[in-house]
């Protein structure tokens, strides 16, 4: 292989985004890509432009009557697909559905050995849930990988890490009882910010009890807090071996962030993706996909995923 890496971007994927001065604004992908040109980064990876997801493959994670919901609010072009964070607009289907094309096109080259890693900037939306669109999440992305890992590949053990500052109730609580999903997630405590859920006595129920780690923040915790906590996270993949990896690096963790009050550098990011790439080289046979999920400081956003994609790029050199 040339180039182990793929990053997934284009003008596709950078449609999805909410107007009207949203934090999660159709900008983000673009902040992305002229830092990570200015590093260089895109010589050193394989450019793939996203497919978009047919409706049963959303539908592998998702409720059909919330997608067929969405499909009429993206025509229609207005109004709100959840309680109002999260705002239709005339294409925010098909926008939708390529953020989850993008991740199966990912997923289709991991798993036939064409790529080792990819990144997906825009994705890791981690709010959705099987029945409705939330917190600027319409379709869960990382969800469908993790339904068609299990279903269609018939992998055993994948584990689900998540950094972003919000916890990943979207993948948590549909996957709370499945014991085929190693979850982890370090974010801020659900006493101070949204979603509110992701306390440390929820470890998962049933056959899964155990397999599922969160590990809550205090706000104003920074980078030494983290890699406390980022050692728990390694015992517990260790520990339990995943055969494949799901990061979502959210960078609304990271210090200046509009919306949460993490104090995170973007060492924390690269801290992350380095460790990820060491145990999915020891565990996976390399196999790790990274989502850009929240970030909504535009600086942040660009140098927390270039710092990620250096480290899968170097991670896969070595
Ligand atoms: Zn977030």
């Amino acid at each position: 292989m040339e180039r182990e890496v793929q990053l997934y971007v284009g003008e596709a994927l950078g449609a999805y985004g909410f107007p009207n001065g949203h934090p999660f604004g159709p900008d983000r992908q673009d902040a992305f890509w002229k830092e990570a040109d200015k590093q260089g980064l895109p010589k050193k990876v394989a450019l793939r432009e996203p497919r978009a997801a047919h409706r049963e493959e959303i539908e592998r994670f998702h409720k059909p009557e919330h997608v067929e919901r969405v499909r009429v609010l993206s025509h229609e072009g207005y109004g709100s697909i959840d309680y109002g964070d999260t705002p239709a607009y005339p294409g925010v289907y098909e926008a939708s559905a390529n953020v989850v094309g993008a991740a199966l096109d990912g997923l289709e080259q991991v798993m036939s050995g064409q790529a080792l890693r990819t990144f997906q900037p825009i994705g890791g939306l981690h709010h959705a849930r099987r029945a409705g669109a939330a917190g600027f999440c319409v379709f869960n992305d990382c969800g469908v990988v993790i339904e068609t890992l299990q279903k269609q590949y018939g992998v055993k053990r994948v584990a689900y890490v998540d950094i972003d500052v919000h916890h990943g109730d979207g993948l948590y609580y549909p996957f709370e009882g499945n014991a085929g999903v190693i979850y982890a997630d370090i974010h801020e405590d659900g006493h101070f910010l949204y979603p509110g859920t992701g306390h440390d006595y929820e470890r998962g129920t049933g056959a899964a009890e155990g397999l599922k780690l969160n590990l809550p923040m205090q706000p104003g915790w920074g980078d030494k807090e983290f890699h406390a906590a980022w050692e728990r996270v390694e015992d517990h993949l260790r520990r339990h071996k995943p055969d494949f990896i799901v990061f979502q690096c959210g960078a609304d963790s990271i210090a200046g962030d509009p919306l949460a009050h993490l104090q995170y550098t973007p060492r924390a990011h690269a801290h992350a993706a380095r460790s990820l790439c060491a145990l999915a080289n020891d565990m996976c046979e390399g196999r790790l996909m990274a989502f850009g999920g929240g970030g909504y400081n535009r600086g942040n956003l660009a140098a927390a995923w270039c710092a990620v994609l250096d480290e899968l790029v170097k991670g896969s050199e070595r």
